[in-house]
């Protein structure tokens, strides 16, 4: 039976961290679970008249090194244990990339497709309704994830501050648009922390990046901005897909062309001169590195085994079963987990909380700059702790981050 609660999956990865490290149980039983958890209904008023209720959940994990930080996702399958997860991750990943800040993560339990603009405004207002007291420039900082975006984010950003009185409130909300506060890069910048990633495990793998075959599996935000900086460094993106399939062109896409092709039809499919394939037969390519970008538990025991890539490059949370990874190892696949290979974004965003705070913004170079450096260290730093320890690199990123939450919530008396 595969391991597909994603929750319970990184507290088995928490629980062998902290034993690994010697630490006492406490320190185990205080990161297994969010500190605390918000659950609300959001009320939403369609346009045939009918209210709709959504589920809806904003998960406190962890602020011992700084404010809670971490996305808001509108996904029809979200649930109370996917956000807790996925909160555990933030405070992971913001101390493999080292910002000072804690992990939180909110889902709605919507299909937004299926929402009309009007619709998906007073969905998002109903959020910061119920939630914003949760939140705050020191305390909470939310920002997009699945599903969400620059729009959503201004229309958050708007409705807590007629809620209060119009303050700045820019620092609140990060991911907004280069109009109101946002960052230089940081609609790139979980893609392009990827593509960086991906280069620097292809020269660990002593694979050249410019001859080396790269599948990536979904074109959200983060698929497209990897493909699109991997394109522009002259390594072949042969595959994508996205939830209505994939596509392949063996001498690499043209990924420019192909980002014009979805923004006219909505989808990858049927992008000429290419051949189509399913989402389990790009995970299973010829390749030399797969990237999964879309959700979790795509790479199963049963796809890791017919795996043909010899890195993969987790640019999703939570995309590889326990069961998945296990058989990578076997197999001698490198795999770059998500705590690595995505923090990206939610860098850039605390840069751009940074900027907001300072009232002064920085040019795209400098911002990309810290990028490319904080993720090429974080890389580096793993990848070596892995040697040193003979482990994969989702322990030893596990280690890493794990040590130094317990430092901070020692230093403060929490254990
Ligand atoms: N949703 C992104 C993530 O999963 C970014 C979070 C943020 O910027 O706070 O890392």
């Amino acid at each position: 039976m595969e391991s597909t609660n994603l929750l319970r999956n990184t507290q088995e990865e928490l629980r062998q961290a902290v034993a690994a490290l010697g630490l006492p149980d406490e320190v185990y039983d205080i990161l297994a679970e969010p500190r605390r958890m918000l659950e609300a209904h959001l009320l939403v008023r369609r346009d045939d008249g009918r209210t709709v209720r959504y589920p809806a959940w904003r998960a406190h994990h962890n602020n011992a090194r700084g404010p809670y930080k971490g996305g808001i996702r509108f996904h029809p399958g979200v649930n109370a244990d996917e956000v807790k997860a996925l909160a555990v991750w933030m405070t992971l990943k913001n101390a493999v990339i080292d910002i000072p800040m804690g992990g939180a993560k909110a889902g709605v339990a919507v299909d937004p497709s299926d929402l009309s603009p009007r619709e998906l405004e007073t969905l998002a207002r109903e959020f910061i309704r119920e939630f914003a007291s949760f939140i705050g420039v020191d305390r909470d900082v939310p920002a997009p994830d699945v599903n969400t975006n620059e729009q959503i984010m201004a229309w958050m950003m708007d409705e807590y501050a007629r809620m209060h009185d119009d303050a700045d409130i820019f620092a609140i909300f990060t991911g907004k648009p280069l109009a109101l506060g946002g960052s230089q890069d940081r609609l790139e910048a979980t893609g392009q922390g990827v593509a960086i990633v991906a280069e620097a495990a292809m020269r660990r793998r002593g694979l050249a990046p410019r001859a080396a075959r790269v599948a990536i599996q979904g074109f959200g935000n983060v698929g497209t901005h990897t493909a699109r900086y991997l394109a522009g460094r002259g390594i072949a993106v042969v595959a994508v897909s996205d939830v209505r399939g994939g596509i392949l062109h063996p001498r690499g896409l043209d990924v420019e062309a192909l980002v014009a092709h979805v923004r006219r039809t909505g989808s990858v499919v049927d992008f000429p001169g290419t051949t189509p394939l399913t989402n389990e037969e790009l995970l299973t390519l010829d390749v030399d590195v797969v990237i999964p970008a879309a959700l979790e538990n795509q790479v199963t025991e049963s796809v890791a085994g017919a795996m043909r890539a010899t890195v993969v490059v987790e640019a999703a949370n939570g995309p590889t079963t326990p069961e998945g990874q296990a058989e990578l190892d076997r197999r001698g696949v490198l795999v770059v987990p998500d705590i690595v290979a995505n923090p990206g974004g939610v860098y850039v965003s605390y840069l751009e909380w940074v900027q907001n705070r300072h009232g002064y913004y920085w040019p795209r170079e400098d911002v990309a700059g810290r990028l490319a450096a904080a993720m090429e260290r974080a890389f580096d730093t793993v990848y070596e702790l892995a040697q040193e320890h003979g482990t994969n690199l989702r322990q030893a990123a596990y280690r890493l981050a794990v040590g130094k939450v317990a430092e901070a919530m020692r230093l403060r008396g929490w254990y």
